[in-house]
């Protein structure tokens, strides 16, 4: 099994429900409030650890208590410590979550925080980290100049980049092009490529103008759909398993983790996405993101 890396964002997500959500100037009695570790980055490194994988999470926190949401469930997991930086003024990161009981309908406000002001100097601090790594994983979370640096270091120690490009932002040509993978949800894919993706052929289109930038594998996730796969030629679309989903958030970070737990393994690119595939299904039939993502045990025994 290789080493690999997820550089990424860490944030604390604060949820609260009400009976609704309050319009501007109102202040609504909310009935449940939970707070736990969160940010697309931190799910993705939960994901891959808990399946098996050899990971390392970077990312910033702040020095105040929010911190300890990362590293308390850091040690309850068994993750690695050792390539976290900390910001001396600027919070670790938050997402206040208002969630409407009746209707479900959400309002997110995500404040980066600390993880994004990764600055050149701490990105040259984690070249040993790279250099060992067979894959890095980056989303589109923290500040991309620290990204733009991480592919490049990548690319110079032929560790494997793969960009899931989340939340979509726009990213430059040169960036892409330094990605080995890049696996966008069906909106990004549309916003990236201007081809909406609702077929093998849209899907083929989509891949194209990624091959051009110089990308040389597509994943593009679609939802309870399963994923369209281009890769050497092959092109599929892999259907999702059926399952009865209960909370869908974070279905993306399960299935990013899952790849790259079941690339670090070996396993060629089609065994991944059917890994990855059955992570995500599993995950989807539990509530919340770090905690519904299931144990390489119970993976194995879903896919027997
Ligand atoms: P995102 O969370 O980034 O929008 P998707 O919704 O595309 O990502 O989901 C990612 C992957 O999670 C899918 O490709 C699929 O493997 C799995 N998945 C998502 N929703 C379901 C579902 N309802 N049932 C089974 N698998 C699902």
């Amino acid at each position: 099994m290789s080493k690999v890396v997820v550089f990424g964002s860490f944030v604390v997500d604060l949820m609260a429900r009400s009976p609704h959500l309050p319009v501007p100037g109102e202040t609504v009695k909310g009935s449940v409030f939970k707070m736990g570790p969160g940010g697309k980055g931190f799910n993705q490194c939960v994901a891959a650890h808990k399946a098996g994988a050899d990971v390392v999470m970077i990312t910033k926190l702040g020095k105040d208590s929010f911190a300890d949401v990362a590293l308390g469930t850091m040690d309850e997991l068994g993750m690695t410590k050792e390539s976290l930086f900390y910001s001396d003024d600027v919070e670790t990161g938050i997402a206040l979550i208002l969630v409407d009981e009746n209707t479900s309908q959400n309002e997110i406000i995500i404040v980066p925080g600390a993880c994004n002001t990764i600055t050149p100097e701490e990105v040259a601090k984690i070249e040993n980290v790279i250099k060992e790594s067979e894959y890095v994983l980056l989303q589109l979370e923290v500040n991309q100049d620290a990204n733009e640096l991480v592919a490049d270091m990548a690319n110079r120690y032929g560790c494997k980049v793969i960009v899931n490009t989340a939340p979509y932002a726009k990213i430059s040509d040169e960036f892409l092009s330094k990605a080995y993978m890049v696996t966008p949800n069906e909106v990004e894919a549309e916003e990236l490529t201007g081809v909406h993706v609702d077929s093998l052929e849209s899907a083929h289109e989509a891949a194209e103008y990624f091959y051009k930038k110089g990308v040389q594998k597509v994943i593009i996730t679609l939802g309870s759909r399963g994923v369209f796969v281009s890769s050497d030629g092959r092109e599929e679309i892999v259907p999702a398993f059926k399952v009865e989903a209960v909370d869908t958030t974070g279905a993306g970070d399960a299935f990013n983790g899952g790849l790259l737990a079941a690339l670090s393994e070996g396993k060629d690119i089609w065994e991944a996405v059917r890994f990855a595939n059955g992570l995500a299904a599993l995950s989807v039939q539990k509530m919340g993101t770090t905690p519904s993502m299931p144990k390489l045990e119970e993976v194995e025994k879903f896919l027997k």
